[in-house]
């Protein structure tokens, strides 16, 4: 008998089960669908040795130290900042938009405070700001707005960013200064020995069983449990009862080259040109050396895996009834991007798992992460 059958071996999924075992010795069975753990953050060794994100790059960043120390009794990090050029007009420049975007696409020479004055002078000021559009067109200018976001956003999702939640483009920021980091949060880090070892050492206890290439539908009527914990997409779950949520796909097509080098950063982003939205390039992130390089292009499309949920008010309308069944629900629990359809990064899909984790067993948050045993697994 399980206390747990939890389904996805992702983050969302990996924690609950590493939780429960750890910290409150429960039994849990682990199931995913796919042939190995770690969900979309799946990294392994291509054929050339260079370790590849399968799912494309994944760069951990957050602001809570909580997070990052929980973590790490899992893994020793690489610090790594992520930075990420888009091909404009002919140039690489650098995004989020910041004083060297503007002077290098228009040939200008401004600074900060003529930045500032140039940002004011070219901004629209939409009466709310609801959309991607609204909300770049206010920060940056219609032109700057379509150099850099409108065609990018309308490859990667299918829709114009007028169709789109403020919130998509807003993870943006927009910068005056020359910092040209992609993110600016105070934890930024690679797994030393890369996602998926750090979710063996998550998973390696003696109260966890992992069941691999199973759907937990073949598994849910031969074992005994007593709670689920749901990691899917919601609206399968419920077998698309009210129709379909829409989630975005991707493609990947990874590439050897014989080449020590392609790029001078991780990720290219291609707003206006190619099928693909971006090229990344691993051993930027991983720190690998090796005479080889591995690259993937993103090609996103509608159908396929679900990658990502599509931040738009038809669709929260609809995952808001799914979410209603969800709580309706008895001793089934939804956790994780797909499951609560929130365009979550990694960080943030550990914080609401551990949440999860305290709720059920009557605690804090706060309170099972100080009970961890505070240990540096040894990352290789
Ligand atoms: P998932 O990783 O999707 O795991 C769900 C698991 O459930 C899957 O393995 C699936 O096979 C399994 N499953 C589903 N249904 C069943 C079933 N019926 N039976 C058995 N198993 C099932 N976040 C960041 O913080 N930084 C980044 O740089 C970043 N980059 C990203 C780049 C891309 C291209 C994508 C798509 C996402 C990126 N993210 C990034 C987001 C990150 O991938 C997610 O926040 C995180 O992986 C979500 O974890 P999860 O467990 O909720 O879902
Ligand atoms: N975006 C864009 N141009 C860029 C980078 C991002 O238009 O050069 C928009 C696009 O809509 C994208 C969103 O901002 O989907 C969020 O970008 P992010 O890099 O966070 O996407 P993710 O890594 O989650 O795919």
């Amino acid at each position: 008998m399980f206390d747990y059958l939890v389904v996805g071996a992702g983050f969302a999924g990996a924690v609950v089960a590493s939780q429960m075992a750890r910290t409150f010795g429960k039994k849990v069975l682990l199931v995913d669908r796919r042939d190995h753990i770690a969900g979309n953050a799946y990294d392994h060794a291509d054929a050339s040795g260079i370790l590849v994100h399968k799912y494309g790059p994944h760069i951990f960043h957050t602001n809570s130290k909580d997070i990052f120390e929980y973590l790490s009794q899992f893994t020793s990090w690489r610090q790594y900042e992520h930075r990420v050029l888009a091909a404009v007009d002919g140039k690489l420049v650098p995004v989020p938009v910041n004083l060297d975007t503007v002077n290098s696409i228009y040939n200008l020479r401004l600074d900060e405070k003529e930045l500032e004055h140039y940002f004011e002078q070219v901004a629209e000021k939409p009466p709310v700001i609801q959309t991607s559009e609204d909300v770049m067109v206010s920060r940056v200018g219609r032109d700057l707005y379509q150099k850099l976001f409108r065609g990018y956003t309308r490859k990667q999702w299918g829709l114009d960013p007028s169709e789109l939640d403020a919130s998509v483009c807003a993870r943006i920021p927009v910068r005056l200064n020359r910092d040209d980091r992609y993110f600016t949060d105070q934890f930024q880090a690679m797994p030393a020995a890369g996602f998926t070892r750090m979710f063996e050492n998550m998973l390696d206890h003696p109260n966890i069983t992992l069941l691999l290439n199973t759907d937990y539908r073949e598994v849910a009527n031969k074992v005994r449990f007593r709670e689920m914990v749901y990691t899917g997409p919601i609206d399968e779950y419920f077998q698309f009862r009210y129709g379909k949520l829409p989630y975005r796909s991707l493609q990947f097509r990874h590439e050897t080259l014989n080449l020590e080098q392609l790029q001078p950063v991780a990720v290219l982003n291609y707003p206006n040109d190619h099928a693909y939205t971006r090229v990344t390039e691993f051993k930027h992130l991983t720190g690998q050396a090796h005479a080889k390089t591995s690259v993937v292009y993103e090609y996103p499309c509608a159908e396929g895996d679900p990658y990502y949920p599509v931040p738009r008010p038809d669709n929260s309308q609809l995952y808001k009834k799914y979410e209603e069944l969800g709580a309706a629900t008895p001793n089934v629990h939804f956790v994780g991007r797909l499951a609560t359809y929130k365009y979550y990064n990694m960080d943030q899909v550990v914080g609401q798992a551990l949440t999860l984790c305290a709720s059920l067993q009557g605690t804090t948050r706060r309170e099972i992460i100080r009970e961890q045993p505070l240990r540096q697994a040894a990352a290789s």
